[in-house]
């Protein structure tokens, strides 16, 4: 049986963790108190994080999936011992390696709390990445932030009493590691970055993103959903399955017109004249930064891309 947290035990590793970080990792300043919004029963979503956190009660504690930034530490510290004093953290999920889900790993770590990601997402934290797109190399994450319990494939279920908890893979998506869990009793998915909410998804093509892998991971989800299932992304409020359904539809017509323009050889600016998103903007925002990496990622994929193509739009 593990100590419950305390708000100095916590605290402290918090402060320690951030003793050994250099600034790459201060995602972005603490926005002041953690808000919550019950989304189904025993589901709580954390906003205010630099990335959502959702906290799911079990019989057997509290399950984290995702972390929120490193200046996260104290908000979620807080939260945890007003809102759960009597019940310990007894696992915490990594969606994917980003720093804005994975930034306080070693405040539970250090309290010998299960991490539990893709091996992808460990091996990208063991690494120097040079980001491209957002002009940042990132060096390797030190050991107390490493996920401690990784797997390769298929859907896993996790042990916390009654109720169903299961995950698994999402297949090169927003990352080569993004994972989701399921909770099938509550109805509820937490799908991280794979889905957006109101803004064009981020493929990120340095760490093994791109379109094809986020609708292989947009079908995956929409099999195990229903018309009333809750779908948590990484980033704002939770979603449906019409929305799921949506952005498929826009990243397969985006896929392809890259694929398309690809094929008649244009350059980029050629293909940013013919203004491939035009349909969807008004839906998903400002697409400057999604068509780029969209665009960078379908290189590294060109040889499948006609699966994608022949398969054709639902
Ligand atoms: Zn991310």
């Amino acid at each position: 049986m593990k100590a419950p947290f305390t708000r100095r035990s916590l605290l402290g590793a918090a402060v320690a963790g951030t003793a050994q970080l250099a600034w790459p990792y201060l995602a972005r300043a603490a926005t002041g108190p953690l808000t919550s919004t019950t989304v189904a029963d025993g589901v709580t979503l954390l906003h205010g994080a630099g990335g959502n956190i959702t906290a799911i009660d079990t019989a057997t504690g509290v399950v984290l999936v995702d972390c929120g930034a490193d200046v996260d530490a104290g908000p979620l510290n807080d939260w945890l011992t007003t809102k759960r004093a009597d019940k310990p953290v007894s696992h915490v999920f990594n969606t994917h390696w980003h720093l804005d889900h994975t930034g306080c790993n070693d405040v539970f770590t250090a309290r010998g709390v299960p991490v539990i990601a893709h091996e992808n997402t460990r091996l990208w934290m063991t690494t120097d990445i040079n980001s491209t797109w957002n002009n940042r190399v990132y060096p390797p994450r030190p050991t107390s932030f490493w996920p401690t319990d990784t797997f390769y494939y298929g859907v896993h279920e996790l042990d916390v009493g009654a109720d169903a908890l299961r995950y698994g893979y999402l297949s090169q998506a927003h990352t080569d590691g993004d994972l989701y869990v399921h909770l099938p009793e509550r109805n509820v998915i937490v799908a991280g970055g794979v889905v957006t909410d109101g803004s064009y998804p981020l493929p990120d093509y340095v760490t093994g993103g791109w379109l094809g892998g986020m609708i292989d991971s947009l079908n995956l989800l929409l099999e195990i959903c229903d018309d009333n299932t809750i779908v948590i992304a990484a980033h704002g409020t939770p979603v449906d399955s019409k929305h799921l359904q949506a952005q498929r539809a826009m990243c397969e017509d985006v896929l392809t017109k890259i694929s398309n323009s690809y094929y008649k050889g244009e350059s980029y600016a050629e293909f940013l004249i013919s203004l491939p998103t035009r349909d969807h903007d008004a839906l998903w925002g400002e697409p400057r930064q999604f068509l780029h990496n969209a665009y960078e990622g379908v290189w590294g994929h060109i040889t499948e891309v006609r699966r994608y193509l022949q398969r054709g739009s639902r």
